[in-house]
């Protein structure tokens, strides 16, 4: 049996969970990650980084190294939508001036590099099977199993979820939903070389939404949401995903389907249906939620990503405070519930109301509403203390 013992365990090691180790981290915690999955690997996500993800990238010191690693910073959108064309350069707001798309193969394995860098373990080929409690009835560790099939127990004082949609620490812990809304919408894409992209796409059409992701290696990723019943039909009428992927494209966007016939597909088609929008309980004692463990959306607004780094601050401040007795532990986690579930409501609305795709009309009018909320969330960041700065100045 692999027993240990430590301040954190984090249970996911990809956008939430590496985020919140670097931090905790850097805090000058005792933090283990562990995932039951190797890095450099993907997961299915497209992986477009809004405005306030960038500036978590560069307020952490990681914006470099993702621009490095080859994504190419994205200074245009071009928005097409009935029957027009607009260009729009990124306007420099909240120090950044720029989006992008890395592969999540490069961008977890990135943060994941960075929660090692500032002192965390990062052990791959963990698979948690639940958490336990002491005789309080208090979260206090995991246990779980490594790839060999050998029992693995980890014991800490905080047991951090950030293992995704469908969480097993949430589940184990006995996490209740809070919120729940419909979940119609569905995301399909693939990638693509063999064009040259001069920044990001974005078509909007009847029941759709569509664009272009550039990224890595001169590729992009074409995406398209629609709602899954539209995607279902198209499936059963085709017979093929890649044929249904082309039809749903053909509709929402046919400028770029011809565009496309001039590039070659590097990639099967790949995507999720029926995207949950929902709300769990954040915290009890010894555990915290972060990331899609605690909070999903539909994938039409983008914002998973950035929704993972601004809670993944959130909560490792709450934990330091808890863990340094700065606050008394239900203070601090109960904190960070109501700091998360503020922040994440005004993109939550737009997100459900875009995933409902109502007339073109409204479905632009709800996008300068998203970009508005995006950029105001942006500037919110930008002005907070980065945790650890202090710490690592002085290192
Ligand atoms: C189709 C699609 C498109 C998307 N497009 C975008 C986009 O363009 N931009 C954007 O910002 N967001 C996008 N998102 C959302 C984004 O992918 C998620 O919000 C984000 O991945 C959440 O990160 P996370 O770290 O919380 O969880 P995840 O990325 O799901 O990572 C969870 C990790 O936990 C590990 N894990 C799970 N269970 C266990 C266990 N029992 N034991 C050990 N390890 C475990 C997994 O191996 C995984 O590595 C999209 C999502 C989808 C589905």
């Amino acid at each position: 049996m692999n027993r240990s013992r430590r301040d954190v365990v984090v249970v996911g090691g990809r956008v939430a969970g590496s985020a919140t180790a670097m931090l905790l981290a850097r805090l000058g915690h005792d933090v283990i990650v562990v995932d039951q999955a190797s890095f450099p690997s993907d997961t299915t996500s497209t992986h477009s980084i809004a405005r306030s993800g960038v500036v978590q990238l560069q307020r952490w010191g990681l914006l470099d190294a993702v621009l490095d690693s080859g994504a190419p910073a994205t200074r245009q959108v071009k928005f097409h939508a009935l029957g027009e064309s607009v260009s729009r350069t990124i306007r420099h707001k909240a120090g950044v001036g720029l989006v992008v798309s890395p592969r999540r193969y490069v961008l977890d394995t990135i943060l994941a590099a960075a929660a090692e860098r500032a002192g965390a373990e990062v052990r791959q080929g963990i698979t948690v099977t639940g958490v336990h409690r002491d005789r309080r009835g208090r979260v206090a560790g995991v246990y779980g199993h490594d790839r060999g099939g050998a029992p693995v127990e980890i014991g800490a004082r905080y047991v951090i979820g950030a293992d995704g949609l469908r969480s097993r620490v949430a589940h184990s812990a006995g996490a209740a939903i809070s919120e729940a809304r419909p979940a119609g919408g569905a995301t399909q894409y693939a990638y693509y070389a063999g064009i040259q992209w001069t920044g990001m796409e974005l078509f909007v059409a009847e029941r759709s939404f569509a664009g272009v992701f550039p990224t890595h290696h001169g590729q992009a990723c074409i995406w398209v949401c629609t709602p899954s019943a539209d995607a279902q039909a198209a499936r059963r009428r085709t017979g093929s995903r890649v044929e249904a992927f082309g039809e749903l494209l053909e509709r929402s966007a046919p400028q770029l389907t011809e565009r496309l016939r001039h590039a070659r597909r590097t990639s099967p088609v790949q995507g999720m249906l029926r995207m949950p929008n929902q709300v769990r309980q954040a915290f009890g004692p010894g555990w915290a939620l972060v990331g899609d463990a605690g909070y999903h959306r539909d994938a039409v607004t983008a914002h998973g990503i950035s929704d993972a780094f601004r809670d993944a601050e959130f909560l490792a401040v709450a934990v330091d405070q808890a863990l340094g007795g700065g606050a008394e532990e239900t203070a601090a986690l109960a904190l960070y519930q109501r700091q998360r579930d503020q922040a994440l409501r005004e993109i939550f609305e737009i997100t459900c109301r875009l995933a409902a795709y109502p007339a073109v009309s409204a479905f632009i009018e709800l996008q300068k509403q998203l970009s508005a909320a995006i950029d105001s969330e942006a500037a919110a960041l930008a002005s907070w203390p980065v945790p650890g700065d202090r710490l690592l100045a002085t290192a």
